[in-house]
């Protein structure tokens, strides 16, 4: 298979594809608000807004055509995937800008992606529906509850067919989970609020928006570490100039 510009890995190897949604700033009210660098001035947002980037990944590997996480939910168009070619959809959490794209329709009765099963954490469900907006969406994640589709996953690590391994973190929130995702000598993982951009790999950084921050900045130094011994390829979700790190 030819490789193009927008997916990496060798021949024969697992491909990634990375859904850009847009730049977007975010400041206390969790309200995510569209942001573009040629009409925009951030000195115009909210004091303490943050620049965000929200990008899923598509992973094709020689099992699967993987989603992990689904944005704001504009997923669905321009990722040269057709939506019903996914088969499994990994969700590291439920925040709004993790999991807006699981459901569709007008009144969000229906999952999306019609052929994936959804593999998610059991607690992070019943959390969200604790929390609720505005860092959920109740209403967008209803469908989780009740389809034939979803595997609420309710043990803090496991594997996923034999060649998908994830993990309860309980860093960036507290069912967070992780992925390593090992195919054809490779091993992609994504941590995704854990690890959501390559600066904060590389640097030490407690960030405030964490449910236990000191918990996440240890954790992001000892998988940059292992990463590289053990060649990982890391995926950012939140960094859309660094998106795909291998090494
Ligand atoms: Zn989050």
């Amino acid at each position: 298979m030819a490789e193009t510009s927008n997916l990496s890995g060798g021949p024969g190897g697992i491909k990634i594809i990375p859904l850009s949604e847009g730049t977007f700033t975010i400041d206390k009210t969790k309200l995510f608000v569209p942001f573009d660098d040629g009409i925009h001035d951030l000195q115009q947002r909210p004091v303490g807004s943050l620049l965000v980037e929200i990008q899923p990944f598509i992973i094709i590997t020689s099992k699967d055509i993987l989603l992990l996480d689904t944005g704001l939910g504009f997923v669905q168009k321009d990722s040269g995937i057709n939506p019903s070619d996914i088969t499994k959809v990994l969700l590291t959490h439920l925040h709004k800008d993790h999991a807006g794209g699981v459901s569709m329709g007008t009144n969000h009765q229906q999952l999306s992606f019609s052929n994936a099963i959804f593999y998610l954490q059991e607690r992070e469900l019943n959390f969200a529906f604790e929390k609720g907006f505005p860092s959920f969406m109740p209403e967008e994640l209803e469908p989780l509850k009740r389809s034939g589709r979803v595997v609420l996953l309710k043990e803090d690590e496991g594997t996923i067919d034999d060649y998908i391994h994830y993990k309860i973190t309980g860093a960036h929130s507290p069912y967070h989970q992780v992925f390593w995702i090992k195919d054809n000598d490779q091993t992609i993982f994504f941590g995704g609020d854990d690890a959501p951009q390559l600066q904060q790999m590389k640097h030490r950084f407690v960030a405030k928006y964490d449910h236990d921050g000191k918990k996440a900045m240890e954790l992001r130094r000892s998988w940059w570490e292992e990463g590289q011994q053990e060649k990982w390829t890391f995926l950012f979700y939140h960094d859309v100039k660094n998106p795909i790190i291998e090494f």
